[in-house]
């Protein structure tokens, strides 16, 4: 007997049929004899709704109150779930974030998972009850309800897995396991068996959505065993409940990989801006001028490119921000304009941001040589470029986002044969 987390996301909760189906599984693993949470997403496309709704009501809405309308969407599925386990002869029950209860930091929209009291859990487990919970919301210090921002709901699952200390975290999706890269994009993707938490963490942050970042981060630090795997599989069909071996990919410590290539997957997230100030000032304090109140914004700056100035009194700043972001940063940026001295702001939507990731990049030369010179048998031109020990980030304009994502994946081998 285990104890094993559940997690299913929108596409597999997307309906009554498909909700029915997850209770299969569900019910697979409880005759199994394992004890069992699930973790639930809304159904899809319900949060898109119903964060479209409070937009349309007013763009600066209080934070406190969008949580309060977005969590809504978990708490369906929850109950929903709950009742198709019930009409197979599952006992089971629904959790809200509050009631375990789950607590979180303050920060409404995005907030961090501080505490899990598992012990609820637990003591419904000893009787043979699965606990259904809601994903994606908890409860913060001002006693309301609070989001984990978006893709939140795989964070919940590996939270409690922690909380709960789960044998395993089973991410159920509408993909079979974690790719070189996104299936959608590159049908030639292949799945992997295993990925690293370090690369799947860089992954995850560099686009590729099929974890939320802070997951992966708490499955690292908790040494949670977690899988990705798909819902739409026959739940009874054969291998689906082998306890050490499930078909999906194992997302585990970089010494369980035994066959390990240079370059792991390729990522890649589009509506980049790129936003550049021209003859900045070149003394000390001017970055920190810039990107203080960038951040005291919200506002994620990422890639940043800085030039020596030729006359040692000007410089060149470039630097890229979600396109959501940029009026809000040109607003920021035009009030420090006089503090920190510079002649003019440009910018530029619709960019794109492709990563290249593998641990292997450490004890290899020329492998981001090889990717500037496949984009550039495509005639694609590269705007930006970051690296890091185990990654190369290249910024393009988002036209090319496809064609540059088949052509890496292509030129480091990946392609299914
Ligand atoms: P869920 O609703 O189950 O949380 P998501 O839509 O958040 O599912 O994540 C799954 C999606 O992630 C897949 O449909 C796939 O298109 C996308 N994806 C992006 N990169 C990858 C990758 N490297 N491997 C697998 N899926 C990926
Ligand atoms: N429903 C939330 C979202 O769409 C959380 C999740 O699905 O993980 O972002
Ligand atoms: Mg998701």
């Amino acid at each position: 007997m285990a104890r094993i987390v559940m997690k299913f996301g929108g596409t597999s909760v997307a309906d009554i049929s498909r909700i029915r189906n997850v209770a299969r599984h569900v019910k697979r693993e409880v005759d199994a004899g394992h004890e069992v949470a699930v973790v639930v997403s809304a159904m899809a496309g319900k949060t898109n709704e119903l964060v479209g709704w409070t937009r349309e009501l007013s763009p600066m809405h209080d934070a406190r109150e969008y949580d309060t309308v977005v969590a809504a969407g978990e708490q369906i599925t929850s109950g929903l779930l709950a009742i198709a386990l019930q009409a197979i002869g599952v006992d089971a029950r629904s959790w809200q974030g509050w009631q375990i209860p789950i607590q979180t930091d303050n920060a409404h929209g995005a907030a961090r998972i501080q505490e899990i009291d598992g012990s609820d859990l637990i003591e419904r487990f000893k009787r043979g009850q699965v606990a259904v919970i809601s994903g994606f919301q908890g409860i913060g210090p001002d006693n309301r309800i609070a989001t984990l921002g978006r893709g939140g709901s795989d964070t919940s699952a590996v939270a409690i897995a922690a909380g709960v200390k789960a044998d395993r975290c089973d991410i159920y999706t509408d993909v079979d396991g974690v790719y070189t890269t996104d299936p959608r994009i590159e049908p030639k993707a292949r799945r992997l068996s295993r990925i690293s938490f370090e690369e799947m963490l860089e992954m995850a942050s560099l686009g590729a959505k099929v974890l939320q970042v802070r997951s992966v981060e708490l499955a690292m630090v908790h040494r949670v065993r977690t899988f990705v795997r798909s819902s739409f599989e026959d739940p009874d069909a054969p291998g689906m409940g082998d306890f050490d071996n499930p078909p999906g990919t194992l997302i585990c410590d970089e010494d369980e990989i035994v066959e390990q290539q240079v370059v792991t997957g390729i990522a890649y997230a589009k509506d980049e801006a790129q936003i550049s100030l021209r003859r900045v000032a070149d003394r000390p304090g001017v970055a920190a001028g810039i990107f203080g109140p960038l951040a005291e914004a919200n506002i994620n700056v990422d890639m940043i490119v800085q030039n020596i100035s030729e006359d040692g009194a000007f410089t060149d700043m470039t630097f890229t921000v979600p396109s959501g972001d940029v009026d809000k940063a040109l607003a920021v940026l035009n009030q420090v304009k006089q503090t920190v001295g510079f002649d003019a702001v440009q910018h530029d939507d619709g960019m794109s941001k492709v990563s290249v990731i593998g641990i292997g990049m450490r004890s290899h030369a020329g492998v981001a040589a090889t990717a500037f010179r496949a984009l550039s048998e495509k005639g694609i031109n590269i705007r930006a470029i970051t690296t890091s020990e185990i990654k190369i980030s290249i910024l393009i304009d988002g036209p090319y986002t496809e064609l540059a994502v088949r052509t890496l994946h292509s030129v480091y081998g990946l392609d299914k044969q």
